[in-house]
């Protein structure tokens, strides 16, 4: 994995979350797992080389984020906000986790097939949150501090770690660097509030949930696709665009790619993303 700092190792070339840990004098933090268990068994390895893992934060509750946990059961305490604990691998309406991982082996993971664990199992005890909160908190482990932070848009209960002795926060997809931005269930107005709370912060490396490294200058990129997603959507249904020419017409998909391993996705992102504002708006909710 990538060394970000003295106690920071990353990962931000896999399909799936950019997952991470952090060494302190009292043990490992690990900050997201692997989607691919290949990976989340190796990340698990080399994480342990640095001490025992004492948590598991995950920053929100959707798959590319979760799935990994499985491969950390007995691996420290698993830590979340209560939103993130509640939809934790829960089937909707618009996608079924599970299958979205199973899904990922035969192209991103095929040497994973014999790891992955049959649906039952997995269910089982998919290790989901033993400590669970609400607001913020913050965790002292060893000679670093974890402020988890409640940062809700992307996701009800979208948490961000900032360790302040790193100068570093992870976002997860509060921030979405150099890629497509998935709005989905999204409460945007939340979001562009959570991007404002977090541009206070005194740091110099955001990681983000997706994409490169980078700093708080994208803070201000992100809010700027957000209200150009809005703006854009706004302006359709002014022009009155019915529900399918909004959809067909409204693309930022020259913009960025999508996020590594899930090109294929750009269409169902674009739809998804334009129709989730168009229903709002024509509902006469703040999107
Ligand atoms: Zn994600």
């Amino acid at each position: 994995m990538e060394q970000l700092t003295p106690r920071i190792f990353t990962e931000t070339q896999l399909r799936g979350c950019n997952p991470s840990y952090v060494t302190t004098s009292d043990g490992v933090v690990v900050i997201d797992t692997p989607q691919l268990p290949t990976y989340a068994v190796a990340m698990r390895q080399e994480a342990e080389t640095h001490g025992v893992i004492r948590y598991v934060i995950n920053t929100e509750h959707h798959v590319d984020h979760i799935f990994g946990n499985y491969f950390f059961k007995g691996a420290g305490q698993v830590v979340h906000h209560q939103g993130i604990y509640e939809n934790f691998m829960k089937v909707t309406p618009d996608l079924d986790p599970y299958a979205y991982a199973l899904e990922a082996i035969p192209t991103d993971d095929p040497e994973g097939a014999g790891l992955f664990p049959d649906k039952e199992e997995y269910y089982a005890d998919p290790n989901s949150g033993s400590i669970v909160f609400t607001g913020d908190l913050t965790l002292r482990v060893g000679d670093r501090t974890f402020h988890l932070l409640h940062t809700p848009g992307h996701t009800p209960g979208q948490t961000a770690v900032h360790v302040p002795e790193e100068r570093t926060v992870f976002t997860g997809d509060t921030i979405f660097s150099e890629c497509q931005t998935w709005l989905m269930t999204s409460n945007v107005t939340q979001w562009i509030d959570t991007l404002d709370r977090l541009r206070g912060l005194d740091v110099d490396y955001v990681v983000p949930g997706h994409g490169p490294i980078t700093t708080t200058s994208a803070f201000d990129a992100q809010r700027a696709i957000l209200i150009e997603w809005e703006a854009a959507v706004a302006s359709a249904i002014s022009l009155g665009w019915s529900r399918e020419e909004t959809i067909d017409r409204v693309t930022f998909a020259e913009r960025f790619p999508v996020d590594i391993g899930q090109g294929h996705m750009m269409h169902y992102i674009q739809t998804l993303n334009a129709s989730s504002l168009y229903d709002k708006f024509t509902a006469g909710q703040r999107p």
